[in-house]
């Protein structure tokens, strides 16, 4: 395994903090409206880049260590083991059981 990336920290007092969005339930579309202030959105896309997360080419998983061999998740291979030749590889867009894809 490689070493952890080095991590930056950013001292406290240089941090603003900015609440969350106000969840509207009155707004019929609160579901698709964001959870993060995009400062936070920000934030979390650069931890996940500094991350070094590694993306299932079969199930869209986005996640750590993933033993990924052929861009295919450990997860998903073991799933698929006993699959049958003509069978739909399970955690996949073709069975439906593939994760939506990465914002
Ligand atoms: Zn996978």
């Amino acid at each position: 395994m490689p070493p952890p990336p080095e991590i930056q920290r950013v001292p406290r007092d240089a941090v603003t903090l900015q609440p969350d969005p106000p969840l509207d339930f009155s707004d019929a579309d609160y579901l698709n409206n964001p959870a993060l202030s995009r400062d936070d959105v920000k934030l979390l896309r650069e931890f996940h880049n500094a991350a070094k997360q590694e993306l299932c080419a079969r199930c869209n998983a986005l996640w750590f260590d993933m033993d990924l061999k052929d861009n295919v998740c450990g997860c998903c291979r073991r799933a698929d083991k006993s699959r049958d030749d003509n069978a739909p590889f399970l955690y996949s867009a073709a069975n439906d059981m593939d994760r939506p894809s990465q914002y």
